[in-house]
């Protein structure tokens, strides 16, 4: 989706800090982090937030989040780190197409 600032990043027309990228998914540092490390882990489908997905995208949704531990430690979050998925206006979501926050502090 051309009007998409994620699908942008994604399509690399804006750039951004990447953690990581394979063939389904970018994960690229936040611009404005809440925390030390603060990343954000996208699926390269514009899928707009949690409420769009479907049985479908179970497995998609499954590996995104098997990636945060994997980025988290390769990021220095040995302790731990937290997760956030805003959905909606109403759950504070800017950016309507789905991520993953991913953040905390370097062990
Ligand atoms: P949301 O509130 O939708 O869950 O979070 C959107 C996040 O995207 C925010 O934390 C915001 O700082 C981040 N963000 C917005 N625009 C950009 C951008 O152009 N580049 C990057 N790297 N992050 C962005
Ligand atoms: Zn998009």
């Amino acid at each position: 989706m051309s009007d998409c600032l994620f699908c942008r990043i994604a399509a690399g027309e804006i750039p951004s800090k990447k953690v990581y990228e394979d063939d389904d998914f970018l994960a690229f540092h936040d611009i404005r982090p809440i925390a030390p490390v603060h990343f954000l882990i996208i699926p390269k489908l514009h899928l707009a937030s949690l409420v769009q997905c479907e049985d479908t995208h179970q497995a998609l949704l499954g590996r995104m989040l098997l990636l945060a531990p994997k980025l988290a430690a390769e990021q220095g979050m040995a302790d731990g780190f937290k997760c956030g998925i805003n959905t909606g206006v109403g759950g504070g979501q800017e950016v309507f197409h789905l991520h993953l926050h991913v953040f905390g502090h370097p062990a």
